[in-house]
């Protein structure tokens, strides 16, 4: 179901299947933010207290330590800050070459996901991003990115 991460794998060479991939560590403060990935809502934590958005989520702002939140929803729009190209190790349940991505998000935070569809040589920093889905099963999913289009 869901996406099939297409791209650069070998020709004829079958996709990898993201079932395999190892499962998220999640806790008590975090698994709010997995829940709202299975709804296809990628949440940012904002401080009810002076407003700052954070990620990677938490109990506490680091600004100014109000334990008080809610959140905003993103866009999915995002350009690249960094990324990697990974060859070696090669983790079940990913294609490669995979392109990892500190995606800087355009409400301010930032988020690490690959960015798929696309010849790895392509990818530039400050390359525009939109979000979509990929549904693993029906405990996991999460966003990935895929190069904006261009306007001619
Ligand atoms: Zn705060």
């Amino acid at each position: 179901m869901g996406v099939t991460t297409t791209g650069t794998a070998s020709p004829g060479a079958a996709p990898a299947d993201p079932a395999l991939r190892a499962r998220p560590q999640q806790t008590r403060d975090t698994v709010w933010w997995f829940d709202a990935l299975r709804e296809h809502r990628l949440l940012i934590q904002r401080c009810t207290g002076c407003g700052r958005l954070r990620h990677p989520v938490g109990p506490m702002c680091p600004a100014c330590r109000s334990l008080d939140w809610d959140t905003v929803e993103a866009s999915g729009r995002g350009s690249v800050h960094a990324f990697v190209v990974s060859h070696h190790p090669q983790l079940p349940g990913f294609d490669y070459p995979l392109v990892t991505a500190l995606v800087d998000l355009e409400e301010g935070t930032r988020l690490l996901a690959n960015v798929v569809g696309c010849d790895p040589s392509e990818v530039r920093i400050g390359s525009a991003l939109r979000m979509e889905w990929l549904d693993i099963d029906a405990e996991r999913a999460f966003p990935q990115f895929r190069l904006a289009a261009v306007p001619a």
